[in-house]
């Protein structure tokens, strides 16, 4: 087959990349923007793979996405190609709008007219996979909020009303609500996937996990905000390239699948857990923990994310193969020994500087 995925230069949309050329037999062709996001360093290992195709194009950009289409004639769409720091969308919302909503929005339409083109059997077997986020469901109560304590916590699950906080999570919701609109309407074939929050190798530093393991490497403050009680699913972001790959080729059209990681962790118990790595592996005279910093917690910061992902279980036979611990364990190290990509990918204007501060954000619209 020849997948489509948009944002392969990405932090998930790299990973799944390395996993359809280096797992299976596949054609890749990556459609991506190249903001400051995307890097295709990320995908050395695999772009000497005669399977593997690049083009530079915005997903905003109908005539451009029209002839990719007609030049690779794909058999699936990935869509991962998104504007995706919350504390960017604080700042900023206006690319997460344009990218997110209407990106999404021509790439639709594209594929429908692509789609209309096709035989019979080629319509039956196409498919348009949207990579969505946890997010869209709004926040979870927090363990503290709860009463009764011998209650089982709420997870999320694929029936969990939408009530995103942030602009970004609310740019992804709009943009599943356009996904199914183009099923339910013009009986486009597409399938959405809602993911916990992934980390892993190849994370742009501005995210939590890298960012503390540079900061503290260079025995910079380690920003937390709030109380840093904030608890978060994690998953292992090559388990979630596997779920996906399930997902497309598995999955029933006009369905949602939940991925979670199994992992819910307090933000101040992940930075100190990767002190503790840290410690092991680099000891310096103090430990890394003494780098942490309170710091003014992030406008409408959502409280608690946890995903039910049994449906994958049950449906898909998927699991998490990742526990926190062997996952974190891997990502710092690969952080140890790919300082280059890190310097490569922070090069120009961003300096792991705070984000999404609120007083800022009437002058970057
Ligand atoms: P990322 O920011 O690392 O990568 C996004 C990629 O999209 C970049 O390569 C960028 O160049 C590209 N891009 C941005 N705007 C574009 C445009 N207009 N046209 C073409 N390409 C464009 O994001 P990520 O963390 O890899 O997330 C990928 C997808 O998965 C997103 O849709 C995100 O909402 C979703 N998701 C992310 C997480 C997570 O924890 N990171 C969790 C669940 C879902």
């Amino acid at each position: 087959m020849k997948v489509l995925v948009t944002g392969g230069a990405g932090f998930i949309g790299s990973a799944l990349i390395r996993y359809l050329i280096n797992e299976t037999d596949n054609s890749v062709i990556n459609v991506d923007k190249l903001t400051y996001a995307g890097n295709l360093e990320s995908l050395k290992s695999v772009a000497t793979s005669d399977r593997y195709f690049f083009e530079q194009v915005d997903i905003c950009e109908r005539n451009e996405l029209e002839n990719t289409f007609k030049r690779y004639k794909p058999d699936l769409v990935m869509h991962l190609a998104a504007e995706s720091h919350v504390d960017r969308s604080i700042t900023g919302p206006a690319e997460f709008i344009k990218t997110n909503i209407v990106g999404t929005y021509t790439l639709l339409e594209v594929a429908r007219e692509y789609w209309s083109t096709l035989s019979e059997s080629e319509k039956g077997k196409f498919r348009f996979h949207h990579i969505s986020t946890d997010e869209v469901y709004g926040d979870l109560p927090h363990p503290e909020e709860i009463k009764n304590k011998s209650d089982d916590l709420p997870l999320f699950t694929e029936q969990t009303p939408y009530a995103p906080s942030s602009p970004y999570s609310a740019s992804k919701a709009s943009s599943d609500h356009l996904v199914r609109a183009w099923l339910r309407t013009f009986g486009l074939p597409t399938i959405i996937t809602n993911c916990s929050n992934n980390y892993g190798p190849y994370h742009f530093p501005e995210k939590l996990i890298p960012l503390v393991i540079l900061n503290a490497l260079e025995g910079k403050s380690l920003p937390i905000y709030g109380k840093g009680d904030q608890i978060r699913d994690w998953l292992y972001v090559d388990d979630h390239a596997r779920a996906l790959y399930k997902v497309v080729t598995e999955g029933v059209i006009g369905e949602t699948y939940n991925i979670g990681g199994h992992n819910e962790k307090q933000n101040i118990e992940v930075v100190k857990t990767i002190c503790d790595i840290l410690d092991e592996l680099v000891p310096k005279e103090q430990s890394y923990a003494e780098l942490i910093t309170f710091v003014d917690d992030r406008p409408g910061h959502d409280r608690r994310y946890a995903i039910d992902s049994s449906k994958m279980n049950k449906e898909l036979s998927w699991n998490p193969v990742e526990t926190f611990e062997t996952g974190l364990r891997k990502t710092v190290k690969w952080y140890l020994n790919n300082q280059d990509w890190c310097q490569n990918v922070q090069d120009g204007s961003y300096q792991r500087e705070r984000l999404g501060v609120l007083a800022n954000s009437l002058n970057e619209r």
